[in-house]
């Protein structure tokens, strides 16, 4: 039997990189998504034999075509890529902010999503997994004593994941069975990403594991639903 292949976007660095290495680990082929191919070359010979580099960025549809165009068959997605907005209120983000952010954390997604749906309909147990964030939760950010030092603050990047969560029950319901679609928490973690990692991040190795389960996903698990890494359900 042909060992399952997995594409994780923005598998560079970060939590990316994590998932890769622990599937990698696990016996799958892991395609290492990166927009720059040193960058991704060196991750994937890292990561070790399983691992390959695969040139992706995602905002860029050429770039996302001449990917696509090279994957025939796909069993795991992992949309990981994403950036910050460096935490701006929504009184003091811009147009331009929320364009940016929107387009590597919403629109990306789909576009990825949707040219790799052929090679994901190959597989006999397609699984789709969106990186997103435990502060997308609209039922965390109304609860007046919710979100802590997070209280109003990173909106393009907070609403953006709320967009995502979205999209995942969107594509869980019209893509049916056998696809699995599931949103994930990482949890705070130590990253780029993360202005105040050293402060407050966690090891992103722990949030990865949490998107390889979902990865993993028997044809009993959940689809549309939105995680936490440690697998509680997180709240819409
Ligand atoms: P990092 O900044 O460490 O990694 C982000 C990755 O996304 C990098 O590989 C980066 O590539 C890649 N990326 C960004 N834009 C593009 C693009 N246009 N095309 C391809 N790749 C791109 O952050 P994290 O590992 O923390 O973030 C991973 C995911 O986890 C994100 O979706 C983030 O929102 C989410 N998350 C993170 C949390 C945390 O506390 N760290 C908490 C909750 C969610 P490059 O190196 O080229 O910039």
């Amino acid at each position: 039997m042909n060992t399952p292949t997995a594409l994780v976007t923005g598998a560079n660095k970060g939590i990316g990189r994590h998932i890769a290495q622990q599937l990698a680990d696990l016996g799958h082929t892991v395609l290492v998504g990166s927009r720059d191919p040193e960058r991704g070359a060196r991750a994937a010979a890292a990561i070790g034999p399983n691992a390959h580099p695969l040139l992706l960025d995602v905002t860029d549809p050429t770039s996302i075509a001449a990917a696509a165009a090279t994957t025939d068959h796909l069993d795991v997605l992992i949309n990981n890529a994403g950036i910050s907005d460096e935490g701006s209120t929504a009184e003091d983000t811009t147009p331009e902010v929320l364009r940016r952010v929107y387009e590597t954390n919403v629109v990306a997604v789909v576009a990825v999503t949707n040219a790799f749906l052929p090679a994901l309909r190959r597989s006999r147990a397609p699984r789709i997994v969106n990186v997103s964030s435990g502060t997308a939760s609209l039922t965390a950010s109304a609860d007046p004593a919710g979100m802590g030092a997070y209280r109003g603050a990173a909106a393009a990047y907070r609403s953006a994941k709320t967009a995502l969560n979205a999209l995942t029950v969107l594509y869980a319901q019209s893509l049916g069975d056998p696809f699995k679609v599931n949103a994930l928490a990482p949890g705070l973690r130590a990253t780029d990403l993360n202005a105040r990692a050293a402060e407050l991040g966690g090891d992103p190795a722990e949030g990865a594991a949490g998107a390889v389960r979902l990865a993993l996903l028997d044809a009993d698990g959940p689809t549309g639903g939105f995680h936490s890494w440690d697998g509680a359900p997180m709240p819409w």
